[in-house]
């Protein structure tokens, strides 16, 4: 079945051209290509091809909806880390808490507490990322970037989170290449607070790319991308 599918697959084609695409603009930006953290971004793929994905290196994975997840995640080859990408509602922190390795939409400080309080029950410190809403849309999660230095006080006393850096789904209409206005502001929020040095805050990934967009992300700083559609084809 797995090697049917990989014959009549796009996917190792998509994979070796999302690869090259992330290569040339992690070079183009001064970096390595292994200075990049690619996620593949599950939505909606069946497992057995979340599989061929990991078998072409793409060994970090990004989940939306907890119940997909659940549904599919103990079909993962083991050892691939999982982040949560998704829009995450506080009643079902519990079901993934024990599970992934990051969860980078913390958009709320009633969120963050839930994750800190089951974190703490499953003995751990969860890794997570604050989601910025840059572009300033309703229909969108997201601190706003002026209640940002804010929030990361409130977070930085919760001894079960410990914040990674920052996560963004910006605008579509914005410029192109290393001149996209929203992944530039949110490059200079991330170092702005990482010049900060606040305890218990760490900008170690500027998350933020996806199909469309991540050679301009990279471009303009990003270090991990999240990437669905290019390589798996897409969604209906
Ligand atoms: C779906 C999704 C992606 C990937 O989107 P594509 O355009 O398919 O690459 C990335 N990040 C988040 C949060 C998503 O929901």
């Amino acid at each position: 079945m797995t090697e049917n599918l990989s014959t009549i697959d796009s996917l190792p084609e998509n994979a070796k051209q999302i690869w090259e695409r992330v290569a040339e603009a992690a070079r183009q930006s001064g970096r390595r290509p292994e200075d990049i953290q690619v996620l593949a971004v599950t939505k909606t793929v069946p497992w057995e091809r979340v599989n061929l994905a990991v078998e072409q290196g793409f060994s970090v994975l990004g989940e939306n909806r907890v119940q997909e997840f659940l549904d599919k995640s103990p079909h993962y080859p083991p050892g691939c880390p999982i982040h949560f990408i998704g829009r995450l509602q506080t009643n079902k922190v519990k079901y993934i808490a024990g599970k992934v390795a990051m969860i980078q939409s913390v958009d709320s400080l009633r969120l963050a507490k839930e994750i800190d309080r089951q974190a703490e029950k499953h003995g751990r410190v969860m890794d997570i990322l604050i989601e910025v809403n840059i572009g300033r849309e309703e229909s969108k999660g997201g601190v706003l970037p002026e209640d940002l230095d804010d929030f990361l006080q409130a977070v930085s006393v919760m001894r079960h989170l410990h914040v990674r850096g920052l996560m963004a789904i910006p605008p579509q209409n914005a410029h192109s290449g290393a001149e996209n206005e929203y992944f530039l502001q949110m490059r200079k929020l991330f170092v702005d607070i990482r010049s900060k040095k606040i305890d218990n805050i760490d900008m170690d990934y500027l998350s933020m790319g996806m199909s469309g967009d991540f050679e301009s992300a990279i471009l303009c700083g990003a270090n991990m991308v999240r990437i669905g559609s290019a390589l798996f084809g897409g969604r209906k």
